[in-house]
């Protein structure tokens, strides 16, 4: 049985290394890539001996172990990562508030702190004494969660940012699931300034020694090597009797990592209605710009949270030095910092890197005189932007490609809010029932 699969970034590259050991040969594996280099959004650059990731920080974690093991075993194991204890902030004017924010209000003014406990208690007390369901718009479950004073001092700027549109045009669908409801115990400890700890099970993290975060996928695409075609891009899928012809080349299967957005220029017959959802489906993108310092110790933090608008345009600094030793020459420093812009706009412009700078140095994160040198890459899908017609755009057109052979993976593939671990366990699943069909029609 011979498949195709569409992209070689972590959720093609897994797949087909999961097909491969579960006995399909290898022969019957044809990966395609449009870029010149595989890893898709888990790139990595690295410029005069500074290393950052080009969609975001990346870290692992999972909650699936073997999941991660395997990530790390693809990729020379544990002694090729390092472990790092996760220390986020958000920083507000000059304070370093604790993350998740409300396990932090103690490290907030009086004035603020009050506010956003008020708000916190309102909420609580609300929810539990009526009842009331999580409302449907974004906006409007950020107040019904976490109550007025932590929807304006933090949660509605800081989501402004990322999201870049009103945020009663997005659902609260994304949130589900993403964020643990902090017990109120734990809320009221920390605004009087006992120590509450949130989000456990990231609190540990691994990162590759060297490289970046794309040394796991260039691990695996160093495995598979002779059946990735790099610089491919797949410009046409047409149905025939048993499968379908990529480019002019006949498949039993094909299985897309491409984005769902992408799909109706190239796929052949794929109904209006069904194309035009799929088209609309909204997204943003990011630029992330490095920043070379010429300083030699960061502080001990993973990455710092930027709410405010005279931050600057960036809404998360990541410390890509302190993730691994081998991100910055001996001496040297870097961060890096995340600027979203709307999907299909064009990325922004050269003004971005002092915009940015201003910020930094404004909320007291950077002087100056410290910055070598600064880079900029940019990833067109970046974030899932869940409007409201999002649900029933996806449905559809998942439902088409499915009946029609085509099998959507990844976090564009299939619109799925996944990380890499969670692409890989996808992959691990679909090769399972690949794998299945495969051997038993061979
Ligand atoms: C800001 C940000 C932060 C993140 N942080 C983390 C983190 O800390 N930890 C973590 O584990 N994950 C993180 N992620 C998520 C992680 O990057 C993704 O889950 C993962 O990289 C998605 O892999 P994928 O293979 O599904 O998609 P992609 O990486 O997008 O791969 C799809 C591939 O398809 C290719 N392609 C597109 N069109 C065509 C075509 N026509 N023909 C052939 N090929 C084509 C693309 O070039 C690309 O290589 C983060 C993501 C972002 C944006």
């Amino acid at each position: 049985m011979k498949i195709a699969i569409l992209g070689a970034g972590v959720s093609g590259l897994a797949l087909a290394q999961f097909l491969v050991e579960a006995g399909v040969p290898r022969a019957d594996l044809s990966l395609f890539e449009a870029a010149p280099v595989a890893g898709g959004l888990c790139g990595s650059k690295t410029v005069d001996g500074f290393t950052y990731d080009v969609a975001g920080g990346h870290i692992l974690f999972s909650k699936d172990r073997p999941a991660m093991d395997w990530m790390k075993g693809q990729t020379g194991g544990e002694e090729a990562f390092v472990e790092r204890r996760r220390e986020t902030k958000i920083r507000f004017g000059d304070r370093w508030v604790h993350y998740p924010f409300e396990n932090g209000l103690g490290d907030l003014p009086d004035q603020a702190n009050f506010e956003c406990l008020k708000g916190y208690v309102e909420a609580w007390h609300q929810r539990l004494a009526h009842g009331s369901k999580a409302p449907a718009d974004f906006l409007s479950w950020v107040r019904w969660r976490f109550g007025e004073g932590i929807a304006e001092h933090f949660m509605n700027p800081y989501n402004e940012k990322i999201w870049k549109r009103p945020l009663q045009e997005l659902t609260s669908d994304w949130v589900a699931g993403r964020v643990p409801d902090a017990p109120i115990d734990d809320v009221l400890r920390a605004s009087i300034g006992i120590r509450t700890e949130g989000y456990v099970h990231q609190s540990i993290f691994y990162y590759p020694k060297k490289g970046g975060f794309q040394a796991i996928t260039d691990a695996l695409y160093h495995t598979l090597r002779d059946r990735v075609r790099l610089a491919t891009p797949v410009q046409s899928l047409v149905r025939t009797k048993s499968g379908w012809n990529v480019d002019g080349e006949s498949f039993d299967r094909v299985v897309s990592t491409v984005p769902l957005n992408l799909l109706p220029r190239i796929v052949e017959g794929m109904p209006q209605d069904v194309a035009e959802g799929l088209r609309g489906l909204a997204y943003n993108s990011i630029t992330c710009i490095l920043y070379a310092l010429n300083r030699p110790v960061h502080p001990e933090l993973s990455w710092v949270y930027l709410p405010h608008h005279e931050q600057g345009p960036a809404n998360r600094v990541t410390y890509m030095s302190n993730y691994s030793p081998g991100n910055a020459p001996e001496g040297k420093t870097s961060l890096m910092c995340e600027v979203t812009s709307p999907g299909g706009e064009p990325y922004p412009d050269g003004r971005l890197e002092e915009e940015v700078l201003a910020g930094l140095v404004h909320a007291g994160l950077v002087r100056r005189d410290e910055v070598l040198f600064s880079d900029r890459a940019s990833s067109r899908f970046a974030y899932i932007v869940y409007d409201a017609t999002f649900a029933e755009r996806k449905r559809r057109g998942i439902e088409w490609l499915e009946a029609n052979g085509i099998e959507p993976l990844g976090r564009f593939g299939r619109y799925d809010y996944h990380n890499s671990d969670q692409c890989v366990i996808a992959a691990r699943e679909l090769a399972g029932r690949l794998a299945k069909e495969a051997l038993g029609a061979s």
